[in-house]
């Protein structure tokens, strides 16, 4: 038996430490990067503040024309990423090509809307203060922290990085530990497309060098990842007042209602719950099915999941799991469910093997068990009968986390998605929400808090400024110690006439 290892340890002749990023599938080691100290991340977020003023200075159209120029150059060599991203995570290329072309489609809209969602805007200055102008404009943070995952090494942190770039920050990059070539290569992109200074830096390492840039002095962290390391991040940002947006973890529902086209959900929930070795933070972990139609929709989720096949080469559906230790997480997920009378109608207990998890199918799995109840990230889901949808929205809305869900339905569809307590609804197809960059994206509960993408997703790496210009003399002198009698009489009046009568 093969044992899968994490990210190695080592030390380069320099004498700076380094470790090692393996392919998943082999163990084969495909790049060593330097474990970067606090030291190092300090000093690239001082050279990033130098950076900012000049990004800053750029203005919107300047930042736009040099992200288009980023942007093509990932587009053109697509394949290149691809490969990358194939080598460190272990998913097909094609998966590694989907997760690179949406991120592209998030680099073009924060790059095109930037001027239109942040530039200067006029408001109203109301009857009282009708001698004002009153403007207000979003103003970049200065330098932003991204520290990201593995799972979707591109998509997942450029949600952040482009935005952050648009709205005309600096930013110093943390990719995982598992996936730093990726990480390497989008820096490496951006440089050519920005040679002047370096506006979006790479630094590399484990947990620790994560925490060294939260600690850092930069003006926001932007942390994807578990939930337990974003409790981590949060705390410690607290002690510089550091604000923090956290797209955390996730236990995605599906619901099925009775008037649903149930090849449709079937095929969606296969999709969702084993794409990517259900390494998917809104991948579909829980389904819950109007019992008119669950045997039917059962039956057709267990038909489309026999045919789909973990492994490498052609013919494989999904890879192995990129980091070791949630093998044992879905051994003991599935173990659970079981032991509690569920039953594995697809896969089972033997389905976790050293490096790859086969599909898993379980019903009858009770409520409170791990599989219902925590973050499983492997190819595994439960089905669950419900008497009507009012139960189906209680049940999928009883979790901690509140990511992503999905509803289908003909009639009620709607209805349902806007009673589902979670950041983000798709309705009658898979995670549709997250290719629509001007959907803003993020989490509720223990799946975090803030939003990236979308206009949303611009405003999360500003800060408002507001200006009230005086364009003449008020008539009613009130900010004044020469405030007369008469002006406070006048001042009555008015309030009472607007709005003394409702
Ligand atoms: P993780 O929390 O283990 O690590 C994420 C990143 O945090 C890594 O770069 C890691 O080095 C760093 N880190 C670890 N400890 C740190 C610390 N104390 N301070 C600062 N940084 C630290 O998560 P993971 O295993 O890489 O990713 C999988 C998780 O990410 C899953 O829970 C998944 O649901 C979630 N995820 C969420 C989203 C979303 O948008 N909400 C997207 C993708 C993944």
């Amino acid at each position: 038996m093969t044992t899968v290892q994490a990210p190695r340890s080592g030390a380069a002749k320099s004498g700076v430490e380094t470790f090692d990023s393996l392919d998943p599938a082999t163990d084969e080691v495909v790049g060593t990067y330097p474990v970067h100290t606090a030291e190092d991340v300090e000093a690239a977020v001082a050279r990033a503040r130098e950076a900012a003023r000049w990004w800053d200075s750029l203005g919107f159209e300047g930042r736009a024309e040099r992200l288009r120029r980023w942007k093509g150059i990932v587009a053109r060599r697509l394949s290149e990423l691809c490969d990358v991203v194939s080598k460190e995570t272990g998913k097909p290329t094609g998966d590694a090509q989907l997760e690179a072309v949406l991120a592209i489609e998030h680099i073009a809209w924060a790059a095109k809307h930037a001027r239109k969602v942040l530039g200067r805007q006029r408001r109203s200055p109301g009857l009282l203060l009708s001698n004002q102008a009153a403007t207000v404009e979003y103003q970049p943070l200065g330098v932003v922290g991204v520290i990201g995952p593995w799972n979707y090494p591109v998509f997942t942190p450029l949600g952040s990085i482009s935005y952050a770039l648009a709205a005309g920050n600096a930013v110093v990059f943390k990719p995982s530990e598992y996936t730093p070539g990726v990480g390497k290569w989008l820096v490496d992109a951006f440089a050519e497309a920005v040679p002047e200074q370096p506006v979006l830096q790479l630094v590399t390492g484990y947990g620790a060098t994560g925490a060294a840039l939260t600690k850092s002095g930069v003006d926001k962290i932007a942390f994807t990842g578990s939930t337990a390391t974003g409790k981590k991040i949060m705390a410690a940002a607290a002690e510089t007042l550091t604000p923090v947006v956290i797209e955390a973890g996730g236990k995605d529902p599906v619901l099925v209602d009775a008037d649903a086209d149930l090849d449709a959900a079937a095929e969606a929930t296969v999709w969702g719950a084993f794409s990517n070795s259900g390494q998917t933070c809104v991948g579909v972990e829980r389904v819950y099915v109007h019992e008119r139609v669950y045997d039917e929709f059962v039956a057709k989720v267990v038909e489309r999941a026999g045919t789909v096949r973990a492994g490498t080469g052609e013919g494989a559906h999904y890879g192995p799991m990129t980091m070791p230790a949630q093998l044992d997480v879905v051994r003991r997920h599935i173990a659970d469910a079981l032991a509690r009378g569920g039953r594995a109608l697809v896969g089972g207990a033997d389905a976790v093997g050293d490096r790859y998890v086969e599909p898993t199918v379980l019903v009858d799995v009770p409520e409170d068990s791990l599989a219902v109840r925590e973050e499983t990230f492997g190819p595994t889901v439960t089905i669950a009968k419900v008497r009507d949808m009012d139960e189906a929205v209680a049940k999928a809305n009883d979790s901690c986390y509140g990511l992503g869900s999905t509803v289908f339905a003909k009639r009620r569809g709607m209805e349902l998605a806007r009673r589902l307590r979670t950041g983000q609804t798709a309705i009658n197809a898979p995670l549709s929400f997250a290719g629509i960059a001007s959907l803003p994206f993020g989490g509720v509960g223990d799946s975090g808090f803030g939003r990236i993408h979308g206009p949303e997703g611009l405003r999360e790496f500003a800060r408002a400024k507001a200006i009230a210009r005086q364009r003449f003399t008020a008539p009613l002198a009130l900010t004044t110690f020469a405030r007369t009698k008469k002006t406070e009489e006048m001042v009555t009046k008015l309030i009472r006439r607007l709005h003394g009568r409702s």
